[in-house]
């Protein structure tokens, strides 16, 4: 055999830099605002404003203009490795955490248990969205000494409904973390604080735009920056809401303040409990206006690159979905229900819940621009014509 046959096809040089990102991802409505390239930037080149109508990188210096980078050009690509929506990253994702790529039929993604779950302390139960597998599984982690830190989110100390990006350190901060905002919140960027804390085993809780950036960031070898992260759990996720909901929307037409609202949820509504006792639900459409722009685009509902990934859609209010996605997530789901820390059954059992899981992921993917990397379209239904004839409206 001659020397050309036996060798290895050569991996591509990877040389995409910042110059790309802003042209393939950033202009082209497909960034998330994960802040995935912001964390990891070596040079601290990459801004972020986690404001209304805001949460999109930017470059900071201007010696080539704000849609260049003077480090990429001498050979820096760190940013464009991290980012879960710059070209193939489904397939990268997917083949780091999981040896191989979806089947088209996957909708939801790799899975190997689906379960309801609940945390088996009440308080935990009570402080939780769902079922508080979320925070019972944060103390869990902490407890046994896989973590050191949490990349989570808190909310400002003046206003009870507007999100930050938070480290939790301790089973008091889990605990005051725990519930769901509907505003968006760049988790990763917690990394900050946990890094001049010197921590350095992490689990990052946030929803699959954020999630599927440690397992991109691994599989295009992005360096030491990716090492921290050593557990995420996805949140599933249709959309995130812009700030100026609360004023435009909530307050203006229904006269609800933010400040006396104690929760919120979405089931098929936006649901709103008041100090008052008093309980609203606002139709989704009406709420379609306050969209973020990157959510629009976004494929993924089920946090498809995620150690476990958790949800409402079941049945009952207070039980997680919980889809177990990788040998780590397993390993640490069979320990918890060992331990009596959470309480579990299979999902399988309501048949609704699977199915929106199905229906809602496939919804979510059609939403894939025709004209980015194929993979997340794959094995996608066309959505069914309406009794006209005519398709329908695009979600
Ligand atoms: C913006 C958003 C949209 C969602 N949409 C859906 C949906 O359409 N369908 C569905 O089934 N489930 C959805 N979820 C997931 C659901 O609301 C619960 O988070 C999930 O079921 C876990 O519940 P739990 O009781 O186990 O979590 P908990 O124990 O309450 O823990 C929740 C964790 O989420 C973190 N968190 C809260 N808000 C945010 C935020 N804005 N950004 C990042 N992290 C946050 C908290 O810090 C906490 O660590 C959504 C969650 C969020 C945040
Ligand atoms: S999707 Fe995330 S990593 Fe990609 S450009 Fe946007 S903020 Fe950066
Ligand atoms: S829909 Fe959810 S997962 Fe997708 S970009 Fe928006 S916040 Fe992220």
């Amino acid at each position: 055999m001659t020397t050309t046959e036996t060798a290895a096809p050569k991996a591509e040089r990877w040389t995409a830099q910042w110059k790309e990102l802003y042209a393939e991802v950033i202009t082209t409505g497909l960034c998330t605002g994960c802040a995935g390239c912001v964390v990891t930037c070596p040079h601290d080149v990459i801004g972020y404003e986690h404001e209304e109508g805001k949460y999109i990188p930017f470059h900071l210096e201007e010696e080539l203009g704000f849609d260049n980078c003077i480090h990429g050009e001498k050979g820096c690509t760190t940013c464009t490795r991290a980012c879960p929506r710059f070209r193939a990253w489904e397939p990268a994702a997917d083949m780091h955490l999981y040896g191989r790529l979806r089947e088209p039929d996957e909708m939801a993604g790799i899975w190997r248990q689906l379960l309801l779950t609940k945390a088996a302390d009440d308080s935990v139960n009570e402080v939780g969205q769902d079922g508080g597998f979320v925070s019972a599984m944060l103390l869990w982690l902490m407890k046994n000494d896989y973590i050191d830190g949490a990349l989570v989110s808190g909310v400002e100390a003046d206003d009870a409904w507007k999100a930050k990006p938070v480290l939790a350190r301790t089973p008091e901060d889990v605990m005051a973390t725990a519930g769901s905002r509907y505003t968006y919140c760049a988790n990763p960027l917690a990394l900050r604080e946990a890094k001049e804390a010197g921590l350095n085993r992490l689990a990052l809780v946030g929803m699959g735009c954020q999630t599927s950036s440690p397992p991109t960031m691994w599989d295009r070898k992005a360096g030491k920056v990716s090492k921290p992260f050593h557990f995420t759990i996805g949140l599933l996720c249709s959309k995130t809401f812009d700030d100026a909901i609360f004023p435009e929307l909530f307050e203006a037409k229904y006269g609800l303040k933010k400040q006396d609202m104690v929760k919120m949820n979405i089931k098929g509504a936006f649901q709103i409990w008041m100090k008052d006792g008093s309980f609203h639900e606002i139709d989704l459409k009406e709420c379609h206006k306050w969209t973020r722009e990157g959510c629009k685009s976004c494929p993924d509902f089920a946090a498809e690159h995620s150690d476990i990934a958790t949800g409402g859609i079941g049945k009952d209010n207070n039980w997680t979905l919980t889809i177990v996605r990788t040998e780590l997530g397993e390993e640490v789901i069979n320990r918890m229900i060992a331990d009596g820390v959470i309480i579990a059954k299979p999902a399988q059992e309501d048949e609704v819940a699977m199915k929106l899981l199905r229906t809602l992921s496939i919804v979510s993917r059609r939403r894939w621009p025709e004209w980015a990397d194929k993979a997340p379209s794959v094995g996608v239904p066309p959505p069914k014509k309406k009794a006209d004839g005519t398709a329908p409206a695009a979600h």
